[in-house]
C-alpha cells in the first residue's frame, strides 16, 4: 500500500483539497541535481554553496568557476525555482581563511551572514557570479543569506544583492529566534523568508547542534520551534511574501503537514524525502494540518506535539 501510494505520488506538491505546497529539493551542488530532478522536486529550496569552498583552504574560489556550478544548478530547472544561498562559513562549517580562530564560541560568534559582511569582496564575487549564471535562464533565482539576525542584516544583504546587479529576489534565512520575533521588520528589506529550523533549533534551545548530548532540544517538533515557525508565516502572511521550511523538518511527513498548517507556503528537503512528503501531504486537507497545528503547539513537548498531531490526522 506503500509503494501504491508513492508510486502515485508524481506533480506538484498539495494537500488533498487543492492547497498548492511547492516540494523543493536541498541540494549541495550540481551532483545532486539528477536525484533532485527524479524525485519531481519542483525547483531547489536550498542551494548550499559551501561545497565550492571545500578545495581550497587559503581563498575563494574564482567567479569563474563560480558561474559554471551556478548555471548546472539552475540550467537543471527551467521554468523552475532555483533559491541559492550565498556562503554559510563558521561555526559547523568552518573555513580557514575566513572563520576566525580564536572564538570562544563559534555558533555566537562570526559565521553566516556576518562573515560575508566581514569580507565583502567574498560576497561581491559570489553575488557577481549567480547574476552572471542566471542570464539568459528562464529561471526564478532567488537568493538568501543565512543567519539574519535582524532588520540590519537584512538591509546590508539587500544592498549587497543590488549593487552587484543582481536579477533576483532576495531573501533572508530565519536561524535566530530575534529573526522570527521581529520577521515583519525583516520582511521590510527582503522578498521572502526561509527558516532553516536547524539553526533556529539550535538558537532557540540553546542546544548546540552538533552535541549529540543535548539533542533532545534538536527535536523540530518542540512546540517552542512551532511557534517561532508560526510566527514568521503569519508575518510572512501579512506582508504578502513567502516563508518556506528548508531546515530538516520538512523532511519529516507528518511534520511537514503541520509546517503547512502553520501557514509555511514551501518545504524544501532532501531528495529522497520528497516522494514520502508528498504522498503524506496528498492524504489530509489544509484545514486538517491546520487543527494538527493547533493541537500541536498545544503541546508541552516535542513527543506530545507528535502524538498530538498525528491523533488528528489519522482522525482519533
Ligand atoms: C538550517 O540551519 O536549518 C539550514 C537549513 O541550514 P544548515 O543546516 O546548512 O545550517
Ligand atoms: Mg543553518
Amino acid at each position: 500500500e506503500r509503494k501504491a501510494a508513492l508510486a502515485a505520488s508524481t506533480g506538484p506538491g498539495a494537500t488533498s483539497d487543492g492547497h498548492k505546497v511547492p516540494l523543493l529539493a536541498n541540494v549541495g551542488g550540481p551532483a545532486d541535481v539528477p536525484a533532485a530532478v527524479e524525485a519531481g522536486a519542483e525547483g531547489v529550496g536550498l542551494f548550499r554553496t559551501e561545497f565550492l569552498f571545500l578545495d581550497d583552504s587559503q581563498k575563494a574560489p574564482s567567479e569563474e568557476k563560480q558561474v559554471e556550478a551556478y548555471r548546472q544548478v539552475l540550467e537543471a530547472f527551467p521554468e523552475g525555482r532555483v533559491v541559492v544561498r550565498v556562503l554559510d562559513a563558521g561555526a559547523d562549517k568552518p573555513l580557514d581563511f575566513l572563520t576566525p580562530a580564536d572564538e570562544p564560541n563559534p555558533a555566537l560568534g562570526v559565521r553566516g551572514l556576518r562573515t560575508l559582511l566581514d569580507h565583502p569582496e567574498v560576497l561581491r564575487t559570489q553575488l557577481t557570479a549567480l547574476a552572471k549564471a542566471a542570464e539568459g535562464l528562464p529561471v526564478y533565482l532567488e537568493v538568501m543569506a543565512p543567519m539574519v539576525a535582524d532588520r540590519q542584516d537584512a538591509k546590508a544583504f539587500a544592498d549587497a544583492c543590488r549593487a552587484a546587479g543582481l536579477q533576483a529576489k532576495f531573501g533572508a534565512m530565519v536561524e535566530i529566534p530575534s529573526a522570527a520575533l521581529r520577521a515583519r521588520s525583516v520582511l521590510q528589506e527582503v522578498e521572502f523568508l526561509s527558516l532553516g529550523t536547524n539553526d533556529l533549533a539550535q538558537y532557540t534551545f540553546a542546544a548546540d547542534r552538533q552535541v549529540g548530548a543535548v539533542s533532545r532540544l534538536q527535536d523540530p517538533w518542540q512546540p517552542a520551534l512551532l511557534d517561532l515557525v508560526s510566527l514568521s508565516a503569519e508575518a510572512a502572511r501579512a506582508e504578502g511574501k513567502s516563508c518556506g521550511v528548508c531546515g530538516e523538518a520538512a523532511s519529516d511527513p507528518l511534520l511537514a503537514c503541520v509546517l503547512t498548517g502553520l501557514g509555511v507556503t514551501s518545504l524544501s528537503m532532501g531528495a529522497a524525502s520528497i516522494p514520502y512528503v508528498r504522498a503524506t501531504l496528498a492524504k489530509y486537507t489544509l484545514a486538517q494540518c491546520e487543527r494538527a497545528a493547533a493541537a500541536a503547539r498545544a503541546a508541552d513537548s516535542a513527543d506530545e506535539a507528535r502524538a498530538a498531531a498525528q491523533a488528528v490526522l489519522s482522525g482519533e
